[in-house]
């Protein structure tokens, strides 16, 4: 039996899906993580544990292991794991991006001058450090705009603003935000790109791209931060605009260097055509992915473990246009303690819900966005029309009645997660 190694981020909630799928294909497993597992010494195969971001102790690692253990394949689960995972993929000299390129996606500065080199459309963009004069910068800038971290996801810290004076007060926010997640001291300032915006599962092969899912995001994303709410598939834009999408992401990827495995790509399009918002070497984050079934019930985990694997699934089983279905991520609408989610019943019965998955459990500190980089839960609902299912999606949310309380007294550390607030 091949035997693949999973780099998991401490805190994850995905791990669960990948093991499944490895299960129905009959794959072993092995899980590294950041923190020592107590079950190491009992199963010494099924678990190593490592600093992802010393990648030459990864490597000597994991060629011990796999001396003892042969890996077929190693896959990162996100922006941190993956560009540990492309290291050891190297060493053990198995299909993988290379470190560079997996590097240049986790930077979104990087990302976007290597976009800009490879010939995207591309609004202008600059970076600073945080320590840089706003002031000054804030005159020079044109307007709306959009700050952002270059090393953080989800959306956390992406704020737009409208004139200097916005501008000056979303730096002092953001800066507190980078300060508390001890994330890289640098800030992006693009141009505010107006228009719809999509998504783009996808798997590459051989610096191929095949399209997977093409998800609308119905609700605006107009500002001033960006909370992702419903993503319904397949797309109900026009045929060619999907296809300049494609084509546009075939060439982010190709400009990135990625060259195998899943990608998750943003765009926004307008009357100018499609914009790359960023690409992603990993699959959709939180538990979307639960929205996407292949042909034989597959998941989209097992279609990355396959491809991994050079497993092939046959081609028609990928098409899931057939198939509306669609996720909604549960927004924070204010900071406080999580007090009860009445309603889950009620939504969970309304027609087309598959599934409804709270990730916060009662007494959680709820921090919104910007400074917060998560989601209550998600909703996933199937149905006979991409419209179908965006309405069931909304029905089941407006069923929900979250009971938040209070608010933060650590205005200063809105990331930290502790129950100390009223
Ligand atoms: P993250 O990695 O945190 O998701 P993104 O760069 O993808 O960061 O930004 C998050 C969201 O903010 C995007 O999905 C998009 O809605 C919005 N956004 C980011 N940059 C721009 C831009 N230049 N113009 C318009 N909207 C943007
Ligand atoms: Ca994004």
């Amino acid at each position: 039996m091949p035997r693949i190694l999973l780099l998991l981020p401490t805190k994850t909630y995905r791990a669960t899906d990948f093991l499944e799928a490895a299960t129905r294909l009959g794959v072993e497993v092995t899980v590294a993580s950041e923190e020592k597992n107590v079950l190491e010494s009992q199963n010494p195969a099924g678990y190593l544990w490592f600093n992802f971001e010393d990648l030459d102790s990864c490597q000597q690692s994991v060629l011990e292991f796999a001396r003892k253990y042969p890996l077929a394949a190693v896959l990162g689960m996100d922006e941190k794991t993956m560009v540990a995972a492309a290291a050891v993929s190297e060493a053990l000299h198995l299909k993988s991006n290379s470190v560079e390129s997996v590097k240049t996606c986790r930077d979104k500065h990087l990302m976007r001058k290597c976009l800009k080199a490879g010939g995207l459309v591309t609004p202008p963009f600059c970076a600073f450090p945080i320590t840089a004069d706003v002031r000054q910068i804030s005159l020079e800038m044109a307007y709306p705009c959009v700050l952002k971290p270059t090393r953080l996801s989800a959306s956390q810290g992406v704020i737009r603003v409208n004139d200097s004076g916005e501008f000056v007060s979303a730096w002092e926010r953001l800066k507190n935000i980078i300060e508390s997640a001890k994330t890289s001291p640098e800030i992006l300032v693009e141009e505010f790109i107006p228009g719809k915006e999509v998504a783009l599962e996808g798997l590459l092969e051989n610096g191929e791209l095949s399209m997977l899912a093409l998800f609308d995001k119905p609700d605006p994303l107009d500002g001033p931060f960006f909370e992702e709410t419903i993503y319904v598939q397949p797309s109900r834009l026009p045929d060619d605009l999907q296809r300049a999408i494609f084509a546009c992401t075939q060439k982010a990827v190709s400009a990135l260097g990625l060259t195998t495995g899943p990608i998750h790509a943003e765009l926004r399009v307008n009357q100018e055509g499609p914009w790359m918002i960023e690409v992603a070497a990993r699959p959709i984050g939180g538990r979307c992915s639960r929205a996407l079934r292949f042909g034989l019930d597959m998941s989209l985990e097992e279609v990355i473990l396959r491809q991994a694997l050079s497993l092939k699934a046959p081609p028609g089983f990928l098409n899931l246009k057939a198939n509306p279905s669609g996720v909604m991520m549960i927004p924070i609408s204010k900071a406080g303690v999580l007090k009860e989610i009445s309603g889950l019943k009620q939504a969970k019965e309304v027609s087309g819900v598959e599934e409804i998955i709270v990730n916060m459990p009662v007494g959680s500190l709820l921090t919104p966005l910007p400074e917060g980089s998560h989601y209550l839960g998600f909703i996933i609902a199937r149905g006979k029309t991409p419209g179908e299912v965006e309405g069931s999606l909304r029905k089941a949310h407006r069923c929900l009645e979250i009971n938040i309380k209070g608010e933060k007294i650590h205005e200063q550390d809105p990331l930290q997660q502790t129950n100390e607030i009223w």
